[in-house]
């Protein structure tokens, strides 16, 4: 089919900050042809090095209401007490060049898109497990203590959604996982050729059926487990016992996390100043 002729494709990629998706994302636009990023817009300072127009584009409150007001947005949500939001341009602008687009935005972004556009391919990152989570934004190197325990907190929250999305990326080896990533993207494509597949391209299809949540879901429990344990200091470690997940049913064992989960955010909110 030309590319001309047909919708973009939609993906979306979210991640609790720090997983690596920025890393990822990267990656995959310089390996990957017609896919465009689409620049959201946000309310937040540009941190660091970042530039109007390259990582985001940067507005002011009121600016952003406005375009709410004429509905300017595909989508849009407050994270972390500011406004982000994916233009309809962009989606337009892919279409006219026969290219797919790719947005990376938070799990309230992903559930809007998913209800707007049904057909949208969603993937979710996890980092292979808490302390790993833990150890990649201390190395990072871009945040104070008091922010990386936050981002902590938010994560286990974030990472509850995980089966809300098609695909979970768990980004353990970084080439294994940007190989994965980029067998997400040429499956679904692949999905719409009407021809026989090369043997290649059934490989790359298998590669990208392992991450179908599906597929996925056992290992992903224990990374789910990981982020559901206390995880402050060791003396309240000590004092504490983890919910025995791991023997349960998948139901049960899925709601004893989510309750966790509720109770250590709780108090880790009591925590914070
Ligand atoms: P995010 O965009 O999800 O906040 P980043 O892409 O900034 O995360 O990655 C967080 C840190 O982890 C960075 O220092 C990055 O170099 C590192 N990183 C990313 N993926 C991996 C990986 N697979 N293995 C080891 N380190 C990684
Ligand atoms: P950061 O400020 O750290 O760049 O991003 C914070 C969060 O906002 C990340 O989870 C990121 O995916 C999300 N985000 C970025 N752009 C958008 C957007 O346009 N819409 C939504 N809903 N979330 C976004």
């Amino acid at each position: 089919m030309s590319p001309s002729t047909r919708k973009p494709l939609v993906y979306i990629i979210s991640a609790p900050s720090g997983s690596g998706k920025s890393t990822l994302v990267t990656k995959l636009l310089k390996l990957v042809d017609d896919l465009d990023f689409s620049i959201s817009y946000t309310t937040r300072a540009p941190r660091g090095r970042e530039q109007n127009g390259k990582q985001y584009y940067f507005v002011a409150h009121d600016e952003f209401e406005q375009m709410i007001r004429a509905d300017e947005f595909l989508e849009h949500a407050d994270v972390f007490g500011n406004y982000y939001g994916t233009a309809r341009r962009f989606l337009r602008e892919a279409e006219e060049k026969g290219h797919d687009l790719l947005l990376d935005i938070d799990v309230q972004g992903a559930k809007q898109i998913k209800q707007r556009l049904p057909d949208a391919v969603s993937i979710f990152v996890l980092p292979p497990d808490r302390k790993t989570l833990e150890r990649r934004l201390r190395e990072r190197g871009e945040d104070a203590e008091d922010v990386i325990q936050r981002r902590l907190v938010t994560a286990s929250r974030e990472i509850e959604n995980y089966d809300k999305y098609d695909y979970i990326l768990v980004n353990d080896r970084l080439e294994e996982s940007i190989e994965s990533l980029q067998a997400i993207v040429s499956s679904e494509r692949l999905r719409s050729a009407s021809r026989p597949l090369s043997d290649e391209e059934k490989r790359i299809m298998d590669l990208a059926g392992r991450c179908r949540l599906s597929s996925i879901r056992e290992r992903v429990l224990p990374i789910v487990a990981s982020f559901a344990l206390p995880h402050s200091t060791s003396s309240e470690k000590a004092s504490r016992s983890s919910p025995p997940c791991s023997r349960l049913p998948a139901k049960l064992a899925s709601l004893l996390q989510r309750w966790w989960a509720l109770c250590l955010r709780w108090t880790s909110l009591r925590r914070t100043p």
